[in-house]
């Protein structure tokens, strides 16, 4: 299929920065600088930031998504978030299975496909992340720890489902560090996960599902990471917090 008629998506992942006044003046900032684009914009943000975040973006083409969320509707879950707590504010989107979360805060494939699911029925937009620590991909066994994360969290998600899942390859060497994949071994891997969406359900559904790249990706290097065939988009963590940064690579996937 060709690239372009798959969805390019760029998505801030704010992590754990601006408050609700200074996600509002970023976001006043990001509007207007990527109002043209060519690509679905979405900022992630803290969860205290979301319902200002939405409001900020009412009538704009940036969307907002949270940075995680439980997979029970309601309970004794004390400091966690429902999917019908994000509903109801007009989050769209949700980042589920980062890496930051898998490292230090427990999360496995299994809660990662409880989210998933859970996002999915709800009717939110889960980017679901991927990728491999530096020791597994020195120990040549990256393609093998990605297709077991793709197959596990994705597990029992339907092709229709699938049809509302952005996945993320985010090489964990990468996020952060100012370390990029080359672009050549973020396409590798890219198409690495689509033949593996292809053997899970069908060519079709691979040809159609958005695969972004994330890891230190910048104004820099954006062009040439999504000038590959199969990076559809990318998630950015800091370079989101900067608007001009963040305008510069939407601009890069308008292209
Ligand atoms: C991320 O947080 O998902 C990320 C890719 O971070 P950074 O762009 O800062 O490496």
């Amino acid at each position: 299929m060709d690239k372009s008629k798959r969805k390019a998506i760029i998505a801030g992942n704010w992590k754990m920065n601006k408050t609700p006044s200074q996600a509002k003046e970023l976001l006043e900032a990001i509007k207007p600088l990527v109002a043209d684009a060519d690509c679905e914009v979405i900022a992630c943000v803290p969860y205290v930031d979301l319902a200002v975040a939405v409001e900020a973006t009412q009538g704009s083409n940036v969307k907002i998504g949270a940075e995680n969320v439980h997979w029970a509707e309601s309970g004794a879950f004390t400091g966690e978030i429902s999917t019908g707590m994000l509903k109801e504010i007009g989050v769209e989107y949700v980042v589920l299975g980062h890496s930051e979360r898998r490292q230090y805060f427990g999360e496995t494939d299994e809660t990662v496909n409880k989210r998933t699911k859970a996002a999915l029925a709800a009717g939110l937009k889960p980017i679901v992340c991927v990728g491999e620590l530096l020791w597994e991909r020195e120990c040549d066994i990256t393609e093998e720890v990605i297709a077991r994360q793709i197959k596990l969290d994705l597990w029992d998600v339907t092709e229709e489902e699938l049809k509302n899942v952005v996945i993320a390859y985010e090489p964990v060497w990468a996020i952060g560090t100012g370390k990029t994949a080359t672009a050549d071994q973020a396409e590798e891997v890219c198409a690495f996960i689509r033949a593996q969406i292809a053997k899970l359900y069908n060519q079709e559904a691979a040809d159609a599902v958005t695969i972004q790249y994330g890891g230190s990706m910048n104004d820099g290097n954006a062009d040439e990471l999504l000038g590959k065939v199969n990076v559809d988009g990318g998630l950015i963590g800091g370079a989101s917090l900067v608007a001009e940064k963040f305008a510069a690579i939407v601009k890069a996937a308008s292209k």
